[in-house]
């Protein structure tokens, strides 16, 4: 099985590569045939080759069974031209592997459940899954940029979804369910919006005639902002549109407490790609002390959504669970009676966990 690695800048190199440690040791374990194939992309690939996704990355992307992928981007590239910034390239890359499917999971695990924003005892314990549509509705409607209509600056931005692109993001959003605690929430704003209208009416069909085991609710997405807030834990898997995803993916991300820890993954029918929710850390960059949890999640995904090895993605969770237990910290994580490590060593902490 290849996985491509696409350390990109900041500090992508230095979680990749942690994350790439507790891959081996995964495949160790597991008996799976682990490849790794690392390739420039984002300012990196910029600065050697004048492009942000090289013909060689994407190649390596598009023949690989899954992407381990850490950050792009920095002040460096900054002024590069619109086309050519590292950001431009990771949308490419989206493009062309058909990444149609966002998975934000939100765990407020014990460790940070004191950092969240919303009393310990209404965040602790939260543990969802936001399935976001990434290549439809009113991001990729037809735009008109402001202009004088009948004398008047009028713009406007078009929801558009069709069937088939509702069917596929709710079929990853029960199928992810059956591996959670089964149950979906679906969000719309059906009580204003047509496009929402046949949203619910497409997934209750579904839920009624393929995933009768799941339990489906559907819920308006100011109810659910509002919700995320005052009871977070009534959720599991959420499945919603592009821009409601976006915005509420951000929101729960917040319960948290930390981003270090976050991961996600952008599918679509075939290679997936695997991120933390964070981005490249400049102000970090190069000293040894990012936090690698996020990745090192990500790669469970990985292994749990495209190498279809769900005992080992449990088993590099549980690895992390070990290790946050035994008191070990990064700095983001470390007060003075934990112990702090560095990125490097937490790697070789969660390698060594899930070995054992
Ligand atoms: P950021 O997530 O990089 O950093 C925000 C803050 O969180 C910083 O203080 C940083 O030090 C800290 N932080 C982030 N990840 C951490 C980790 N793993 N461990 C410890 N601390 C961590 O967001 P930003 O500063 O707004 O963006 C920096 C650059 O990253 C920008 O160029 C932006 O465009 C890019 N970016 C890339 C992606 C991506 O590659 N998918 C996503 C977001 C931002």
């Amino acid at each position: 099985m290849k996985i491509t690695v696409l350390p990109g800048d900041g500090i992508g190199p230095e979680i990749t590569a942690a994350a790439v440690e507790v891959l081996t040791a995964a495949g160790k374990k597991f008996n799976l045939s682990l490849t790794f194939d690392k390739q420039l992309f984002g300012g990196c690939a910029y600065d050697a080759t004048g492009i942000p996704l090289p013909e060689a990355t994407l190649a390596s992307a598009q023949g690989a069974d899954g992407v381990l992928f850490g950050d792009v981007g920095g002040p460096k590239w900054d002024g590069v031209e619109p086309t050519k910034r590292p950001e431009k390239g990771l949308l490419q890359l989206r493009k062309a592997l058909g990444l149609y499917c966002n998975f934000r999971p939100m765990q407020v695990s014990k460790y940070t459940a004191h950092l969240s924003p919303l009393k310990t005892d209404l965040a602790k314990g939260a543990d969802l899954l936001i399935v976001r549509e990434l290549t439809g509705g009113i991001y990729f409607g037809e735009h008109k940029e402001a202009a004088l209509v009948n004398g008047v600056e009028t713009a406007s931005d078009v929801e558009l979804y069709t069937k088939p692109e509702i069917e596929r993001i709710a079929k990853k959003a029960f199928e992810a369910a059956k591996l959670r605690r089964g149950k979906v929430t679906s969000v719309d704003k059906a009580n204003v919006l047509g496009t929402s209208r046949m949203w619910r009416r497409i997934v209750q069909q579904m839920r009624d005639k393929d995933y009768p085991e799941i339990e489906l609710n559907h819920m308006y997405v100011d109810n659910c902002s509002m919700q995320l807030i005052l009871n977070p834990k009534q959720f599991d898997v959420i499945l919603t549109n592009n821009i409601f995803g976006d915005i509420l993916s951000d929101e729960a991300s917040t319960i948290a407490g930390s981003i270090g820890l976050l991961p996600s993954a952008s599918l679509g029918d075939g290679t997936g790609l695997y991120e933390p929710i964070h981005g490249s850390a400049p102000d970090i960059a190069g000293k040894g002390i990012a936090n690698p949890l996020g990745t090192i999640l990500s790669a469970a995904m990985l292994l749990r959504y495209s190498l279809k090895q769900e005992a080992a993605a449990k088993a590099v969770e549980k690895a992390v669970e070990t290790v946050m237990d035994a008191g070990y910290r990064t700095a983001d994580l470390a007060t003075p009676e934990l112990k702090k490590v560095s990125t490097q060593e937490m790697g070789h902490l969660v390698a060594q966990a899930l070995a054992k």
